[in-house]
């Protein structure tokens, strides 16, 4: 285990913001996690987990703890009767094991090329892109208890995800150090792409976008990406960004109807236009519900891409409406204070509350 006093957060979060960690622990593997937990509780300090640093807003006065950073990156496959199961540490970055999955033609997870962040954090919020998530592959994580100090193996149902979300974002800050997954894939050098612009740049390239190559699927997804500035490239203006900023809100049928009637009657909907939606899992007495687009929704509440903060040095991205981003000496203040007004509005104009997806560091 090494330990890095002071460490800036600025440098290891993607929106380049933030004040340092008090320390910032690099952990291997479990034991060496145990020494950095137990080094906190001997300095009597909090601890946390920062893996790729690109789902978090390192606050101003940066952590006064002990960050717990994992750097093992192994990864090994093992062919299955059906399918072939891939284990990777959770320091891996995940494109790369992406990119891995790819060159062994190995399908179920191409379309979540170009996602930043580490391998053991893609459970934590399920990733998702273009129609893929990674419920639909995973089998298992290796996971530390790091109040316990035990090893434990937590399958899908124990994970119980959902969308942007499982049993580990809803938990203790910090208790669950995910050590390892393990993803079912599919030996295939093809896999279909499922949505429009993904298909269109498949046609676009030639391929065929029912049965793409996996290799042309991984590129088709980098440029769709790269022109939403939906990758980590300092070459791209507006990519400092933690991604999409707010989550899609899955509300009751009511409040997705009543939010249409709103922005209808203030002529922030044409008379022929519908408020786009889709089909969200019903609550558990059986109401229905719908996903909306956050996107939509923050457009239509007077937003526009490019738009700035009400301090300027933040804004909204010029090329992705949801993804908030860091112009430059900006601070974490500003940018909350940004996503304070967006909520505000958006709640004001629709009725309905957006919830952030990267988690508040400090
Ligand atoms: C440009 C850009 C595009 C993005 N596009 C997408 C997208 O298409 N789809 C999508 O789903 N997300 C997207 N994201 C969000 C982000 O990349 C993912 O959520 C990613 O999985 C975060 O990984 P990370 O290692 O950077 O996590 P961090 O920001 O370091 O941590 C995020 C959370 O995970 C926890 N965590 C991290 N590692 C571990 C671990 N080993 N064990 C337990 N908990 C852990 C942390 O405690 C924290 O709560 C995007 C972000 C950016 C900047």
């Amino acid at each position: 285990m090494r330990l890095l006093p002071d460490a800036p957060l600025d440098a290891r979060t993607t929106l380049r913001l933030g004040g340092p960690a008090r320390w910032l622990a690099e952990v291997a593997d479990a034991d060496d996690a145990r020494a950095a937990v137990r080094f906190a509780h001997q300095s009597g300090l909090p601890w946390a987990i920062l893996g790729g640093g690109s789902n978090t807003i390192a606050a101003d006065v940066g952590y006064a703890g002990v960050l717990l950073h994992p750097t093992g990156r192994r990864i090994e496959a093992t062919e299955r009767a059906d399918s072939v199961w891939v284990r990777a540490e959770s320091g891996l970055p995940w494109d790369e094991l992406v990119a891995f999955a790819v060159r062994r033609e190995l399908a179920g997870i191409a379309a979540l090329s170009g996602i930043p962040g580490q391998v053991g954090a893609a459970p934590v919020q399920n990733i998702g892109a273009y129609g893929e998530q990674l419920a639909d592959v995973f089998v298992s994580a290796d996971v530390l208890d790091c109040v316990t100090g035990k090893l434990e193996c937590w399958d899908a149902e124990r994970a119980a995800f959902a969308y942007r979300d499982s049993a580990w974002k809803r938990g203790e800050e910090g208790r669950w150090l995910i050590l390892a997954i393990t993803l079912k894939l599919q030996p295939s050098a093809f896999a279909a792409a499922r949505y429009p612009d993904l298909r269109q740049e498949l046609l676009d390239g030639g391929a065929d976008p029912d049965r793409a190559p996996l290799a042309a699927l991984r590129r088709a997804v980098l440029t769709v990406r790269r022109r939403k500035g939906m990758v980590c490239d300092p070459e791209i203006a507006d990519s400092r960004s933690a991604g999409s900023f707010f989550v899609n809100p899955e509300v009751p049928l009511d409040a997705a109807r009543d939010a249409e009637s709103r922005l209808r009657a203030a002529g922030r909907l044409g008379p022929d236009e519908t408020m786009p939606s889709w089909p969200a899992p019903a609550l558990a007495d059986g109401s229905e519900r719908r996903k909306l687009s956050a996107a939509f929704l923050i457009e239509r509440s007077g937003f526009r891409k490019g738009q700035d903060g009400p301090n300027p040095r933040v804004g909204l991205s010029r090329r992705h409406v949801l993804a908030l981003v860091h112009r430059g000496g900006g601070s974490a203040a500003d940018l909350l204070a940004l996503a304070d007004t967006i909520t505000a509005q958006v709640a004001r104009q629709t009725g309905i509350s957006l919830h952030r997806e990267p988690r508040l560091l400090g």
